[in-house]
């Protein structure tokens, strides 16, 4: 379980998104790419946003770039509407408050590759013009474009436009960096350029949103965001579950319920938990396994239990399960869903019985270091 998942708790988002849906209406009809999207960012994060091709990314990040309207919602960044912002208001925010790094690099194209860097800094004035071509250069060369500076867009590569449009997002150094798939067109070499750069910024304190189908990258990422036909999976079910299929997590997503337990506060496995799974969110919960051992678990962020009708008497079971800190957060899976998907899915089912084996025969010894 990333750490950051239990940490961001209690702090103050940097950019909040509430109820945001995206309805798309033109000739052929209307589609809903977001549906109903509450999501948080904040400072210093380097997020990484995940999923299928035409599950909503790009549209994300339009509505928190302000590019395009959401059909309803909001978007705050430090509790500021940005779309309830004027157009020219809205323009000068962007420049001085975002770097937008877009799928398709969007320079342009009559304008050579320092210009176009240049293009921010001349709007915003946030550096004075002596300083702006130095620093314009300097981006440039940084991604490996110094050659290259004075070269219009359709005289490089794909890749090297790309590096551009990097440049040209940090143009104006951004306390927020949003980026769609910014390496798709890198080689690995240049993409893991981009990447530990987007990590320094984060250190730095900049806030990176990354659109990014590189599984390679998980490492260096506070977090990622697993984004399914236009909603968001739970991220504690997209790190517990992160074999199964994107419909499967939806639909668990959907049926998931949080709830808050006080210290101490028993879990009953045979009654009103018997025919679920819980999800530890934050805090802990012991409990002692019934075999002779009689062994202490303690289940952190990112373990399971299960219910007694989910394991099925064939698991050693565990006895006085109980909140073990305050407040511990819990999320609460009906087993039913699961079965339901398992329906069209089949093959999840032998997959999650072993998992459920393995999460509950721990011994002390357990290398994951659950086991107290
Ligand atoms: P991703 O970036 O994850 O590949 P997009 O956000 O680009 O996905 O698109 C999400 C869905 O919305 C897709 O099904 C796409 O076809 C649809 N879509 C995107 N833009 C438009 C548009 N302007 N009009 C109609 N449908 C659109
Ligand atoms: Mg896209």
């Amino acid at each position: 379980m990333p750490a950051e998942y239990v940490s961001l708790n209690g702090r103050k988002p940097l950019i909040q998104l509430q109820g945001i849906k995206k309805t798309y209406v033109n000739a052929a009809g209307s589609f809903t790419a977001l549906k109903d999207i509450n999501l948080n960012f904040y400072q210093g994060e380097f997020v990484g946003v995940i999923g299928k091709s035409g599950s909503g990314k790009s549209t994300l990040v339009n509505m928190i770039t302000g590019i395009d309207h959401p059909t309803d919602g909001k978007v705050l960044v430090e509790g500021v509407d940005i779309h309830a912002m004027k157009e020219s208001q809205q323009a000068r925010w962007r420049g001085l408050n975002l770097g937008v790094v877009f799928q398709f690099f969007q320079l342009l194209p009559m304008l050579t590759l320092v210009e176009n860097v240049l293009l921010p800094m001349d709007f915003c004035n946030k550096y004075s013009e002596n300083d702006r071509e130095t620093r314009a250069m300097d981006l440039l060369a940084m991604m490996g474009l110094e050659k290259d500076a004075n070269k219009l867009p359709g005289a490089v590569s794909g890749g090297q436009q790309q590096s551009a449009a990097i440049a040209r997002a940090l143009a104006n150094d951004p306390p927020i960096i949003v980026a769609d798939e910014p390496t798709g067109n890198l080689d690995a070499h240049t993409a893991d350029f981009v990447y530990e750069k987007f990590q320094s910024l984060a250190k730095d304190g900049r806030t990176i949103i990354m659109i990014t189908h590189d599984p390679e990258i998980e490492h260096r990422l506070s977090r990622t965001v697993l984004i399914s036909d236009g909603e968001v999976i739970d991220p504690l079910l997209a790190h517990t579950f992160h074999w199964m299929p994107h419909p499967v997590l939806r639909a668990c997503t959907n049926a998931l319920e949080h709830r808050t337990l006080n210290n101490q506060q028993p879990l009953d496995l045979n009654g009103e938990f018997s025919n679920v799974l819980v999800l530890v969110e934050a805090g802990r919960i012991q409990a002692q396994q019934n075999d002779p051992t009689n062994t202490l678990l303690t289940f952190k962020p990112g373990d399971f239990l299960a219910g007694s009708q989910v394991t099925n008497h064939s698991l050693p079971g565990l006895s006085n399960p109980r909140a073990a800190e305050d407040p511990t957060k819990i999320a609460v899976l009906p087993y039913a869903a699961l079965q339901q998907a398992a329906q069209t899915y089949p093959e999840i089912q032998p997959q999650f019985e072993q998992q459920l084996r393995s999460s509950l025969d721990r011994s002390p010894q357990d290398a994951k270091g659950v086991a107290q």
